[in-house]
């Protein structure tokens, strides 16, 4: 099987895979006072101090978490009990938008959701309006999207937010890994994160919480105090431990990997607009992910290709999310219609991808579609 679909796991790094397994076959609770559990308290803080260094921020502005999701949450929530609204864009994963939309249930007017342009692009006129306009307590807006791979420049969205008083998260989990980061210049107030995208084991990331940011005291989950009080609940030491160890390999190698990657994806877009008529790359024309593509083709489901070529993992639109099938929101926001949105896939590429996979990938997507293509025609004969 050709593995495209990074951006809905990527497999694990080796590195982090034997320091995971090894991290389980010792014993020892990071709270414990005996010397069991100070050596897994010792575990933790080196992979807090290998998370730290790849986004060059401090380990203590670092609260672990079982992933993306929980770190969105945990950031909105607590953001939130400042008072004033909630800004965001359309195109945002559900684990922000639909945390923004829960804290804001009761009154609904407290969310603005930011529209994007065809390309997926912000509006940053109307986001500097409504900060000027509305009392807003943060801004969140990811650093670069999971469907498309379109990447946004958070610079004036942080200058304009700050500029009104509000903070600034940002949900990073597709960039972080993947392409260099660094805290001390991208003066977002707390951001996202999740080991699984960039070769950690499932089921841990973290939030990043700027010292001296603005933000109330206000975890989600109550109990021991862990985390300093931010996150209860025996940490999951050996989970953690991948994540710090997948953070190192992934550090080393960020800028080597982003340019083999990125020179993958292009032969495969090549490939696929060369041999297949009536296609489309959605956000295309801005800065993108070097691992993604997001290709429309009109009027062929995308599940049925996705059938069709059994033996390449890919995703329909929405993978990250998906199990249930609606229509990706993100293309939607995108202004594409129902039809396009249904026949789209994502091909997500990592570290692991191989000139051979993007060949033999092509190849299937060409003649899936292909054969979509010609049942169709003999349906509607
Ligand atoms: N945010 C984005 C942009 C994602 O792509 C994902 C993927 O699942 C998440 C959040 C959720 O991450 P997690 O699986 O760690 O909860």
């Amino acid at each position: 099987v050709v593995y495209l679909d990074y951006n809905a796991t990527a497999p694990m790094r080796p590195e982090a895979l034997e320091a995971t397994v090894s991290a389980m076959q010792t014993v020892g609770n990071a709270s414990s006072m005996h010397h069991l559990g100070r050596d897994a308290a010792t575990r933790v803080d080196h992979a807090r101090r290998q998370v730290a260094d790849l986004l060059n921020c401090s380990p203590g502005e670092l609260i672990f978490t079982s992933g993306a999701t929980e770190a969105n949450n945990l950031a909105l929530h607590a953001a939130y009990a400042r008072g004033g609204y909630l800004m965001t864009s359309a195109v945002e994963h559900p684990a922000v938008l639909e945390a923004a939309r829960s804290l804001t249930a009761e009154q609904p007017d407290a969310l603005v959701v930011l529209p994007v342009d065809s390309d997926g692009a912000l509006d940053l006129e109307l986001l500097s309006f409504t900060l000027a306009e509305r009392d807003v307590a943060l801004v969140s807006i990811m650093l670069a999207n999971n469907e498309t791979g379109v990447l946004v420049d958070l610079r004036p969205v942080v200058e304009a937010a700050h500029a009104a008083g509000a903070l600034v998260h940002t949900d990073a989990t597709q960039y972080v890994g993947r392409l260099p980061l660094d805290l001390s210049e991208l003066d977002v107030d707390l951001l996202s994160l999740s080991a699984h995208k960039f070769g950690g084991p499932q089921g841990v990331g973290a939030l990043f919480v700027r010292r001296g940011a603005a933000l109330p005291y206000r975890p989600i989950l109550v109990g021991g105090g862990h985390e300093r009080g931010w996150r209860a609940g025996t940490l999951n030491v050996a989970g953690i431990v991948g994540l710090g160890a997948a953070a190192e390999a992934a550090g080393k190698r960020l800028e080597h990997e982003a340019v083999r990657i990125g020179e993958l994806r292009d032969r495969l877009e090549g490939l696929l607009l060369a041999k297949v008529d009536d296609c489309h790359i959605n956000g295309r024309r801005l800065a993108r992910l070097p691992g993604v593509t997001s290709v429309t083709f009109p009027g062929v489901p995308a599940d049925a290709v996705l059938v069709a070529m059994p033996h390449v993992a890919a995703s329909d639109g929405s993978a990250c999310s998906s199990g249930a099938p609606s229509p990706s929101h993100v293309l939607l926001a995108m202004g594409r219609s129902r039809e396009d949105a249904d026949s789209t896939i994502r091909l997500s590429l990592g570290y692991a991808t191989t000139e051979q996979d993007i060949e033999r990938a092509a190849e299937a997507v060409v003649a899936g579609v292909q054969h979509v293509r010609t049942v169709l025609a003999a349906t509607h004969a």
